[in-house]
């Protein structure tokens, strides 16, 4: 009898699954079995955080509800190291035959070079690998000379003509006549998170319930309200999709439906939410096209001679939303208050962190990683580094954001400020984005650093550079 097992990692769903589809698909007689395995010590220097591992063991949970219901029972094994993975996988496959492992790609170099040992060293149990994360296969959107595409705009544009002659899933559930079986049990990933992660959907269900409201609600206006972030203009779908509980598939197809359309011919505000999957899928393909971005190395080596100032009390107060700057102290609060920081935040604390401050875009990704419930390495590394011009495609190093006019053109109201920094209420909205212009308030903080000489200091900085 064949014993298919079924390996998860960031893709806790069984829904639109193409490992899982896999498993249950053929042979009704086959015995099936699923394990998730944590690389405890290996994760711990990747950086992640409580939010991230409670947030999994909450799907880990209805994950193993719903496979119990499926007649599969899940087991969650605590290891320290990916080569413990390794080593357990082979013992177990051993111990009760399995015959064929079904588990989807993931795109990491350390994590590939954990594949790749697997496989070679599984005599006895054929692996099966999907494409599953993505839309598109890493290697599948190559410039006209087979490379791998390092600027965005040709890439999107290659990866919706490869899109066309592809038959991108969802792939459907088989039905199966499985006895429904007791959900195991097992010691937690992290017994609570850092943050207040309720706002956040933990069953498949949930999150498919997010996407359906996201595009009947505002997809059509995302280009116009994406960009501000005192109201939910985005679709707060990235927890989801880095822990795998949606795929990029499900949501792409969700809005053809709605719209009764393929992406391509979407309108301009829609697509631009596509756009965003795409950059999704950009940055997935570059870690494997470029494996240097997996080992904290710039895309552009010149910039690894940045000299960063690093100043403790500096990266402290940002981190703290202490910085007397309003954004920035807002994103801050706001990601360490939830898990999660709106898009536009992102980018404008990061280039306050790596321009005006000076410090090592590494310490702001490190930062990031700890706290986001959607830390993801392609995505985080991809925004750090654009963010601090060391990337591919990245904001040139002479174009600094301002803070303050970001704030004034995307927080028009101030609502977000005053949402998140309470000392500065009394103000009147206008005054808030820049306090230090007027009084600032009891309890708030000046500015740690000027907006004009810091910013000058850091083009000085990069344009050292590139003499
Ligand atoms: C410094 C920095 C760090 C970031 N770190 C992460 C991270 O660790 N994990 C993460 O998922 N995103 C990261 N992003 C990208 C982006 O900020 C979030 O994906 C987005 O804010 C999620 O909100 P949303 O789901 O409402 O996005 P929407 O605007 O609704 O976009 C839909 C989906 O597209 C993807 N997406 C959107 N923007 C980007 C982008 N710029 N790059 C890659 N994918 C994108 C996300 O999966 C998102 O859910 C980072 C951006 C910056 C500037």
């Amino acid at each position: 009898m064949q014993h298919r097992l079924i390996w998860f990692r960031d893709d806790l769903r069984i829904d639109d699954n193409a490992a899982v589809t896999a498993a249950l698909t053929g042979e009704p007689e086959a015995r099936v079995s699923a394990v998730f395995l944590t690389a405890d010590a290996e994760w711990a220097g990747f950086g992640y955080g409580r939010n991230r591992l409670y947030y999994t063991e909450c799907l880990l949970r209805a994950l193993s509800q719903r496979l119990a219901e499926h007649g599969i029972s899940l087991q969650v094994v605590r290891l320290s190291t990916y080569a413990a993975q390794v080593q357990w996988l082979i013992a177990y496959c051993q111990n009760e035959h399995v015959t064929d492992l079904y588990l989807n790609q993931e795109y990491q170099v350390n994590e590939r070079q954990r594949d790749i040992a697997l496989s070679s060293a599984l005599t006895a149990t054929h692996v099966h690998q999907f494409l599953d994360r993505l839309v598109l296969q890493p290697g599948q959107v190559l410039t006209g000379e087979g490379r791998y595409y390092a600027v965005f705009t040709p890439f999107k544009r290659r990866w919706i003509e490869t899109l066309k002659h592809e038959h991108c899933g969802p792939y459907a559930l088989p039905k199966t006549q499985r006895a429904r079986v007791e959900a195991s049990d097992w010691e937690p990933l992290a017994a609570s998170s850092e943050s207040d992660l309720s706002d956040f959907a933990m069953t498949e269900a949930d999150a498919h319930h997010c996407v359906e409201e996201f595009i009947e609600h505002r997809l059509l206006n995302y280009n116009s309200h994406r960009n501000n972030p005192a109201i939910p203009g985005t679709s707060r779908l990235s927890p989801y999709l880095a822990r795998g509980l949606l795929s990029p598939r499900q949501c792409i197809k969700a809005a053809e439906r709605a719209l009764n359309k393929p992406i391509w011919d979407f309108p301009d505000n829609a697509f631009a939410w596509v756009n965003e999957l795409i950059w999704r899928e950009f940055y997935h393909h570059l870690l494997v096209g470029f494996p240097r971005l997996s080992k904290g190395r710039a895309f552009k080596p010149e910039t690894e001679a940045v000299a960063w100032r690093n100043q403790a009390d500096e990266i402290q107060a940002w981190e703290e939303g202490r910085t007397g700057i309003p954004i920035v102290d807002a994103g801050m609060r706001e990601l360490r208050a939830t898990g999660w920081m709106h898009n536009r935040v992102r980018m404008i604390v990061a280039q306050f962190l790596t321009k005006n401050l000076l410090v090592d875009w590494r310490i702001g990704e490190r930062h990031f990683m700890r706290y986001l419930i959607d830390s993801d390495l392609a995505a985080n590394n991809g925004g750090w580094q654009w963010s601090a011009s060391t990337g591919t495609d990245a904001a040139p190093y002479f174009r600094v954001f301002n803070p303050v006019s970001q704030s004034e053109a995307h927080d028009a109201e101030a609502a977000y400020i005053g949402h998140w920094i309470p000392e500065l209420l009394d103000l009147p909205a206008k005054k808030r984005h820049a306090p230090w212009l007027t009084q600032i308030p009891k309890g708030y903080s000046p500015p740690i650093v000027d907006l004009k000489t810091s910013r000058q200091r850091a083009i000085d900085t990069y344009k050292d550079l590139s003499q």
